[in-house]
């Protein structure tokens, strides 16, 4: 029986290499649910050609646009729209698997209501575990969730750890590309544009994420997923500088032994990990090849120049409503820069002003999550139109 998958964010990067992995596996999946934001036209292609029972567009004239195209309405698939009607297509569509893959706070309330019906979860929409961490991990010991990270470096993890037991594991080490301004000096970075940040030298992902990986603030999310993800105290989440990226992260052992996943920089991979698991299904390559593949490096971040990372082992440290005013400062300040209002070294500390200055609560409930989610909105709507 092929595994039922609905994919949320199906229009973005994650999704379409989603649909890529189901295409090169036929017969495994059936694709009964997609959900995007407002890009119609996408939408009604993978319509026709997936035929999935429903389709979701949080933006409602985007959906009655997208209801009204004569392919989608011969089609069959139902089309529903609104925020809301993302929390409805997990909660009501017959699936085994969703593949989280929304970008930013908007994909949390759909995300957590997958682990709440105890679905297994392909998560790559890494900023619901930043913003409510909490509130995940609690629901999916209690529903039976399974959270299977699609994040490269969690994916690594997730991988490695199989070697040993939990209480065997010393630390862990996420890889990180570095980005794009890796060797820059900060003369260099002030005068950084938009442009030159979505660049990223091993990586094509969606612009939001893209320009993360310029700040480094994407590896400071990505530590407080780790933290939740593997249950692990922040000082036991190092970082390291491997511009390659061809080892994806490594798990350090209490004997010294330290075991690292490797692997074409190719989202697919850990897309199908998650998505296939527990097994591994063959695929036609271009696979890792060591006659190629010269030399690996590694350096120390440079926690001058990227001071975004420090923030990630402080609001792990924090826990709490930390992480929702840490991702709502950086979701602004990304968009704030994109569009010109504000250079490339203000994103860091106008997120660290927000996270500063934010009415902390230590143990939120997702309303509160919401609230100071909004709160940081406006303070840096403030700060940044001035
Ligand atoms: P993207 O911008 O390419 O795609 C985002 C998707 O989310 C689109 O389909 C968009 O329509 C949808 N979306 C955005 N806002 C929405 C809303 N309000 N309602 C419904 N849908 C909405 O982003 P991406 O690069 O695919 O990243 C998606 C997530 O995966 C992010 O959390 C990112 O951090 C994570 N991730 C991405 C990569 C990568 O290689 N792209 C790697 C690791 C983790
Ligand atoms: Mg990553």
């Amino acid at each position: 029986m092929p595994k039922k998958v609905i994919i949320l964010g199906s229009t973005g990067s994650i999704g379409c290499s989603a649909l890529e992995v189901a295409d090169r596996l036929p017969g495994e999946f059936d694709i009964v649910g997609l959900a995007a934001a407002s890009r119609w036209q996408s939408m009604a292609e993978q319509i026709e050609r997936y035929r999935p029972a429903v389709a979701v567009l949080s933006d409602l004239a985007a959906a009655e646009k997208l209801a009204a195209h004569p392919g989608v309405a011969a089609s069959g698939t139902k089309v529903w729209g609104g925020p809301d009607a993302l929390v409805q297509l997990v909660k009501e569509t017959d699936c085994d698997f969703v593949l989280a893959g929304i970008v930013g706070f908007a994909g949390l309330a759909s995300t957590l209501a997958a682990v709440r019906r105890g679905l297994t979860v392909g998560l790559a929409n890494k900023e619901s575990l930043v913003v409510a961490g909490r509130l995940m991990v609690e629901a999916a010991a209690r529903s039976g969730a399974l959270l299977l990270p699609v994040d490269s470096e969690h994916s690594a993890i997730h991988q490695a750890m199989q070697a040993g037991r939990s209480e065997e594991i010393e630390r862990i080490i996420l890889t990180a590309s570095g980005g794009p301004f890796r060797t820059s000096t900060p003369d260099q970075m002030r005068q950084v544009t938009p442009a030159e940040a979505l660049q990223h030298p091993t990586w094509n992902m969606g612009p939001k994420i893209t320009i993360d990986s310029a700040t480094m603030m994407n590896k400071a999310l990505e530590i407080i997923e780790a933290k939740w993800l593997f249950n692990l105290q922040p000082d036991r989440i190092e970082v390291v500088i491997h511009p390659e990226s061809i080892i994806h992260s490594m798990v350090a052992f209490h004997d010294g032994s330290v075991l690292a996943q490797m692997g074409r920089p190719d989202m697919r991979t850990p897309i199908q990990y998650a998505m296939t698991h527990p097994r591994r299904l063959a695929v036609e390559g271009p696979h890792l090849d060591f006659s190629v593949l010269s030399r690996m490096h590694f350096e120390p971040p440079d926690a001058q120049r990227f001071p975004a990372l420090r923030l990630g082992h402080q609001v792990a440290r924090a826990g709490g409503t930390a992480g929702a005013a840490l991702n709502a400062g950086n979701e602004m300040a990304v968009a704030a820069f994109r569009s010109g209002q504000i250079g490339f070294l203000d994103i860091v500390p106008i997120v660290e002003d927000v996270l500063n200055r934010h009415p902390f609560v230590e143990n939120p409930d997702l309303e509160t999550l919401s609230s100071v989610d909004q709160w940081a909105r406006n303070e840096v709507t403030q700060c940044s139109s001035v």
